[in-house]
């Protein structure tokens, strides 16, 4: 049997055609025609009131926090289970991070643990929708709103998933999605930001535009562009928005491939959990999730290891993360951990990701699993 990458970038096979649309129109900077169609599709998909394409997840969280006036000293509530940008967008304005403990069967913020990690300097929540399985947000959202306390989703991996028939990234304050080439859908590197309140679509449009309203400029709106509030760069080139267009627009496609290559995995390896060998993931009622990734949890660290090497050895690029980003030395300059971490560190020891791309084959995750199966005999 042939290699099995871990990921391969998604592409459906008109983005050379629509690249090179974008680039015979002359105009490849920001807010061009496949932006434009980007943005509107997203918002129709998510209901949010504006959508707007950012260089990157990274980038439209940074935005997030500035939309926010997060300042320094001010605190900010995350799972310490998650990516750098999470925390980076925050400590980058002063912030000090608080980091939350974890559930253990969708490795997402505990939000009953919230509430107790709030202080009177607290100025965001920031939940991350791990593996495109949607955090308990009515929760969240409850505890939110009786403090005052702004939401900022990490949907980075959520595009396509929703939460009680709500799109995850729509649901707090503002939210973000990730169009890095190891997500779902790629623009190579890319994001979105998602503003819930139409009263705040022109403001994220102008700390968007370098702090200009060039936006309501193009639209006629006024005769002159000028500088309004701070703000920064945060637009793709319209190329890169041509290259994730014909994703979207096959976006069932994607999401339906995947979702069969999970399905298979989870009943592939359903035995191997029924016999107490591994841990499969857990998706809430609710939830509909969009296969972003298949992951098993292995007894522990030890194990685990072993099972990577095995994989390997047979030609199956596994792998796992997150390092918890309260025991990272910047971790634990800029935040610390609220409480008792019982899950974060014991489960990140023990996750361990399958291969997920569009593309992989349902005799490839047979393949897999037969020797996850092997393995444990
Ligand atoms: C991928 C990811 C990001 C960062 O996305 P970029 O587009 O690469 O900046 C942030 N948060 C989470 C949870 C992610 O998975």
């Amino acid at each position: 049997m042939k290699e099995i990458r871990f990921n391969v970038s998604p592409a459906t096979g008109r983005e050379m055609e629509y690249m090179k649309k974008a680039v015979d129109s002359g105009k490849i900077c920001g807010d061009g025609e496949f932006t434009e169609k980007c943005n509107r599709w997203l918002r129709e998909k998510t209901g949010a009131a504006g959508v707007y394409l950012t260089t990157s997840c990274t980038q439209a969280l940074e935005m997030a926090a500035l939309m926010t006036g997060i300042k320094p000293g001010d605190e900010v509530i995350l799972p310490s289970y998650t990516f750098v940008s999470t925390a980076n967008a925050f400590a980058i304005r002063g912030a000090k991070l608080v980091f939350v403990d974890i559930r253990p069967d969708t490795n997402n913020i505990d939000e009953k643990l919230i509430e107790e990690a709030i202080t009177d300097k607290t100025r965001a929540i920031v939940p991350v929708h791990y593996a495109g399985v949607g955090c308990e947000m009515d929760t969240i959202l409850d505890i939110a709103r009786e403090h005052g306390i702004p939401v900022i989703e990490d949907a980075a991996q959520g595009v396509m998933a929703s939460y009680k028939g709500r799109a995850l990234g729509s649901m707090g304050d503002l939210g973000c999605f990730s169009f890095h080439e190891t997500k779902n859908y790629s623009m190579g590197e890319g994001g979105a930001i998602l503003i819930r309140d139409p009263e705040r679509t022109e403001e994220a449009e102008i700390i968007r535009e370098k702090g200009t309203n060039r936006s309501r400029f193009l639209r006629g709106q006024v005769d002159k562009y000028s500088w309004v509030s701070i703000g920064s760069s945060y637009l793709p080139s319209d190329i890169n928005a041509a290259f994730l267009l014909p994703q979207l627009e096959d976006a069932d496609k994607i999401n339906d491939s995947r979702l069969s290559c999970w399905n298979r995995y989870y009943e592939d390896l359903l035995p191997l959990q029924e016999k107490g060998f591994i841990q499969l993931p857990v998706i809430p009622e609710g939830c509909i999730h969009n296969a972003h990734m298949f992951y098993v949890k292995s007894a522990d660290l030890e194990e685990r290891t072993r099972l990577i090497s095995y994989l390997k050895e047979n030609g199956v690029s596994a792998v796992f993360h997150y390092v918890p980003l309260h025991s990272s030395e910047a971790g634990k300059k800029f935040g610390t951990f609220h409480g008792e971490d019982r899950y974060t560190t014991a489960e990140s020891n023990r996750l361990l990701r399958l291969p997920m791309y569009y593309g992989l084959e349902i005799d490839e995750v047979d393949h897999i699993c037969e020797l996850i199966s092997d393995f444990y005999k």
